[in-house]
């Protein structure tokens, strides 16, 4: 790893912040068992001398009335037995001369300044005044030689530094180790992330199954892989099936051509291929045309505006424009549209949904028979486009299929001779989805067929 990547690295910012909290953590732990060990054995050498003073006392009351060689053989014992640490007191008189005082105190500091308690130099010093007494003591000193407390405190000292150059050690190696423990599998899952290639749709990252962030990270990416490589799927079968329908059109031109060419022939004979070639070329442009519309309505799905559009406008006109064809067909077609249903949306998109109902419920009706187109707003903020016909109906199988692209059923080719490019009802769905609406069919085969559109209104009718 390049030096710069290593110190942008998650594992090393995590590595460092885990130092110096362990560090900041060890420091003060340490830092604080020190200051209260010192302050326990200060309190300890205080405590002694306090009841040292109280003994001193006891001893000058006592064997005061024998005379102060009685009270100073007492004293020197003690100071004898106390010699490691140097202890020692000194009995002042009233006018400061000292009156007595044991071997040790000749090298020692006097007390100096307030208080009874005090540090003055290696020695711990506590002054306080005598108990009357018959030897002419009027206060008196003690004190004690700090300098093995102050050795154990070095000692401490030494252990408190050393422990913690040796947390600053390691916990930047502990903090680190334990960050690539945790980044390891992110490491894994941008491994794979790497590896992966456009054209596997069925590659993914791992998922450990123990439902962590990393797991859940892994889980939401797949699943939009998932979405992805549905989308990129349907794409690939809309391009094939695509190519597929537009084959049949342009082979019938070609052989159209091919057969006018191969003789001479007579100018009605060229007339007929010609017309032929015409109609092939129709029926090749409605192919491109629908492909154009659906792939322009899914593009422009949230680029184009929205307006309000006179829905009732749009199917009374879909309905007259298909009268002529009802009529050649001998299809009785009954309109029933409330007027002023507004919807918001791209009206040239709702032209086609329209047309393309209307269509099929005219294709698939055989002649002598009956379709219906009624728009009404319902109760619910609704415009609610039903369109209904007598014809030949869809097998319960199919009907879940037809709005996939390019999907015709073999039914309505076979009774009908109507043969559409299967697009009309899918190029309805996406427009009526982009519309935030619903499409639904109904059909009961051999009495006929209900195709519902249901979009929201612009304007609710009941606060119109
Ligand atoms: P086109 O793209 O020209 O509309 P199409 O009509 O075959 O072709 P769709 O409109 O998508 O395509 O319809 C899909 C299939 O659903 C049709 O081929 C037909 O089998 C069936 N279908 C649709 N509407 C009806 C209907 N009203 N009655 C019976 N079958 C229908
Ligand atoms: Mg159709």
């Amino acid at each position: 790893m390049k030096p710069a990547r290593f110190f942008r690295s998650i594992r090393f910012r995590i590595a460092v912040w885990c130092s110096l909290a362990v560090a900041a953590v060890a420091i003060a732990a340490l830092v604080g068992l020190r200051q209260t060990i010192r302050w326990t054995l200060t309190h300890e050498v205080d405590q002694a001398l306090l009841e040292d003073g109280d003994e001193v006392g006891l001893v000058l009351t006592e064997l005061g009335p024998e005379g102060l060689e009685a009270v100073a053989d007492e004293l020197g014992r003690k100071a004898t037995g106390h010699r490691q640490h140097r202890w020692f007191v000194r009995l002042i008189a009233d006018d400061d001369t000292i009156v007595w005082q044991s071997a040790s105190a000749a090298d020692s500091p006097a007390l100096a300044g307030d208080g009874p308690l005090q540090t003055s130099g290696e020695y711990r010093l506590y002054g306080t005044d005598a108990p009357t007494n018959r030897v002419g003591v009027a206060r008196m000193e003690l004190g004690a030689w700090l300098a093995p407390l102050q050795d154990d405190l070095k000692r401490i000292d030494r252990t408190v530094v050393g422990a913690t150059v040796l947390m600053l050690l390691l916990a930047p190696l502990c903090g680190y180790w334990l960050a690539g423990l945790a980044t390891r599998d992110l490491a894994a899952i941008t491994a794979q992330a790497a590896r992966m290639r456009p054209s596997k749709l069925d590659e993914r990252l791992p998922e450990r199954g123990v439902g962590d962030e990393l797991d859940r990270l892994a889980h939401t990416v797949n699943r939009l892989l998932d979405r992805i490589a549905d989308f990129i799927e349907e794409k690939r079968n809309f391009l094939a099936n695509a190519a597929h329908e537009l084959r049949t059109p342009i082979a019938a031109i070609r052989s159209s051509a091919e057969v006018s060419l191969a003789a001479d022939r007579t100018v009605g004979e060229y007339r007929e291929l010609l017309e032929q070639i015409i109609e092939d070329s129709e029926s090749l442009e409605v192919l491109v045309n629908q492909v154009l519309l659906l792939s322009e309505a899914v593009a422009s799905q949230d680029a184009t505006p929205r307006n309000t559009v006179d829905f009732s406008q749009v199917v009374s006109r879909a309905v007259d424009m298909f009268r002529g064809v009802a009529e050649s067909r001998q299809i009785e077609l009954h309109a029933n549209i409330q007027p002023q249903v507004q919807v918001r949306g791209v009206r040239q998109h709702l032209v086609q949904v329209a047309n393309n109902l209307i269509d099929n419920a005219l294709k698939y009706t055989p002649e002598g028979g009956q379709a219906t187109v009624e728009l009404v707003a319902t109760e619910s903020g609704e415009a609610r486009l039903e369109v209904v016909d007598s014809g030949i109906g869809i097998d319960p199988a199919d009907v879940p299929r037809v709005f996939e692209r390019f999907f015709r059923a073999d039914r309505a080719r076979q009774r009908c001779g109507q043969g559409g490019t299967g697009l009309g009802l899918s190029i309805c769905q996406t427009i009526v989805d982009a519309h935030d609406g619903s499409i639904e069919c109904r059909s009961t085969p051999g009495s006929g067929t209900q195709l519902e559109v249901r979009l929201p209104l612009a304007v609710p009718t009941n606060s119109a």
